[in-house]
């Protein structure tokens, strides 16, 4: 462990273009729960039924009850941990440029990440769907459930949703960062959900380094990932932080 640890700070030492594609795990120190794995709210509710956009379309309210007032409360009370202060002490230390996240809930800006692309949209804003008028998650009042814009029409989360389109230039520039990169850190996530996982599969058909943290291996472990540092994301991002300030 303590190698991997040293061989990541090196390769950040190294590097001068690095971008980290970050997925649930990353949060999970931050007590938002993941979707898969053990613990995962995919266990307890089928996706399909509640995070495909059909789905909400159907029965709005079912969602709202189910998934997204339960996600509101979790996100608001949300702080970031050891690995999203990490990153943004990487990007202090010039050894990362770009976080693409396929969270919604925030963490990394908080954390002063400032280039952080929201894969799959962002929880922070509802949007109408009849009006598309915005309004900020914290100042929706959840006394009606689903809530309603002034118009009658039901807001939604400005998340992607099981169904819809990533939105086309998030799409492009996360293509365009992660086939330029030197070293891409995968953490937290799965990489089970497309188009998402082919970011670090463009990055090692590039040249790149693929460096993975997780607790579990993952689809990438053993042929896109040049290593696993198998661990937790808050511990192995401060470890590898400190070994790259000792080397720089
Ligand atoms: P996932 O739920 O599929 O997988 C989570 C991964 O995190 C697993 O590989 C697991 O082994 C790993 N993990 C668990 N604890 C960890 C820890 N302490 N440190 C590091 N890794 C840990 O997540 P996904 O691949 O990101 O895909 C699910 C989709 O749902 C994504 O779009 C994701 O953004 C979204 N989602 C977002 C949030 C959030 O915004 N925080 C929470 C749940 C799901
Ligand atoms: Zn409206």
């Amino acid at each position: 462990m303590n190698d991997l640890i040293e061989r990541a700070a090196q390769d950040l030492a190294r590097a001068k273009k690095v971008a980290a594609l970050t997925g649930a795990g990353i949060s999970v120190e931050s007590k938002i729960p993941p979707f898969r794995g053990k613990g995962g709210l995919w266990e307890q509710i089928d996706p399909m039924e509640y995070a495909h956009i059909d789905a909400f379309r159907r029965d709005p309210a079912k969602v709202w009850e189910v998934l997204i007032k339960g996600m509101k409360d979790v996100i608001d009370q949300a702080r970031p941990n050891a690995a999203h202060l990490g990153l943004a002490r990487l990007e202090e230390l010039n050894r990362l440029q770009t976080i693409i996240t396929q969270n919604v809930d925030g963490l990394h800006q908080m954390a002063g990440s400032s280039d952080v692309i929201e894969f799959h949209g962002s929880f922070a804003w509802q949007r109408c769907m009849q009006c598309d008028e915005r309004l900020p998650t914290q100042k929706v009042s959840l006394d009606r459930i689903p809530p309603l814009c002034q118009c009658g029409g039901v807001y939604r989360p400005e998340c992607v949703f099981f169904g819809e389109m990533i939105p086309p230039e998030h799409l492009a520039r996360s293509q365009h960062i992660a086939s330029r990169c030197e070293v891409m850190l995968v953490i937290g996530t799965s990489a089970t959900v497309q188009p998402a996982s082919y970011i670090p599969v463009l990055s090692k058909q590039s040249g790149a380094k693929v460096i993975e943290i997780n607790p579990e291996p993952t689809a990438l472990t053993g042929s896109v990932s040049d290593y696993l540092i198998a661990g937790k994301a808050g511990e192995m991002t401060s470890r590898i932080v400190a070994s790259l300030e000792r080397l720089i």
